[in-house]
């Protein structure tokens, strides 16, 4: 099910400039909960530097074609309609520029799953769910550290070889009644030992071994980027290491909790919980 996204740009000129000739585009057009875009600006190449937002937050933006782009996550649980974004910039002349519109995002259908289980498989001990908190705590103060420097190049790649398809984004567990978060990664089933790579060039933020994710490397993309590769059997690189697309980075193990062998990926845009599977289709180039 695919809806056209509207995009609306209105360019706020000063009353003795000309309109130059200032494109935005979001790519792809159509935008759902859990969906990564570009935001292209063309025509702006001799602007030293370009600002922008997403519904109040900052967009990083870099040098693309003969403009900027930054990426735009939308969180999986977005209110659908419109979101507004805006530009700020210097022209070719000095003169400052502003642009806005806005993007429409589209509600998404995601499974939901009832399950009744006896409290024992359900409740945390006292002791396990204080360092699940602490846990889930780390990585929101890990996604909220963000470099200035854009590390990934141009197209994202799967992070585990086989032709496994990525399942589960965004569905809903409704457990004895009790709705629980939603499920914010992608499964690929895969035997254990099958190597996991990195989607994207990148440095390694965190090597741990967590209450639900077992052993678990994210990888930090630059930009407030990051990539999570959970489950894990083993771990072959060290924090602080820079990694490029490809890179064997582990293996698919089922540390943690984990019912068997898969990895769980997940990606998260500056506190956007987004579909991996949308960064894979990302339109960017090299
Ligand atoms: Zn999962």
């Amino acid at each position: 099910m695919s809806v056209v996204a509207v995009l609306a740009a209105a360019l706020v000129v000063g009353p003795d400039t000309v309109a130059a000739a200032v494109k935005v585009t979001v790519m792809p057009s159509a935008v759902r909960q859990g969906d990564v875009a570009l935001i292209v600006v063309t025509g702006a190449a001799s602007a030293p530097e370009m600002d922008g937002s997403l519904a109040g937050r900052p967009l990083f933006f870099f040098p693309y074609a003969d403009g900027y782009a930054a990426l735009i996550g939308i969180d999986l649980e977005a209110r659908p309609g419109k979101t507004p974004w805006r530009l700020g910039f210097v022209d070719g002349t000095g003169a400052p520029r502003k642009a806005a519109g806005t993007i429409r995002v589209m509600a998404r259908k995601f499974p939901v799953q009832r399950l009744s289980l006896p409290k024992s498989m359900v409740d945390l001990s006292p002791d396990d769910e204080r360092r699940a908190n602490a846990e889930a705590a780390r990585l929101r103060t890990l996604f909220d550290m963000t470099g200035p420097e854009r590390l990934w190049r141009g197209r994202f790649t799967r992070p585990v070889a086989s032709d496994a398809k990525a399942e589960g984004f965004g569905s809903r567990r409704i457990i004895n009644g009790r709705p629980r978060s939603p499920h914010s990664g992608a499964d690929f089933s895969a035997p254990a030992g099958t190597p996991v790579v990195a989607s994207g060039r990148g440095r390694v933020a965190l090597v741990v071994e967590f209450f639900f994710g077992g052993r678990l490397v994210a990888l930090d993309h630059g930009e407030g980027l990051y990539t999570l590769y959970m489950h894990l059997e083993r771990v072959e690189v060290a924090e602080g290491a820079l990694v490029e697309r490809g890179s064997i980075i582990g293996a698919v193990g089922s540390t943690g909790r984990a019912t068997g062998p898969h990895l769980h990926w997940a990606a998260q845009l500056r506190r956007a919980r987004i579909d991996p599977d949308a960064l894979l289709k990302l339109p960017v180039r090299d």
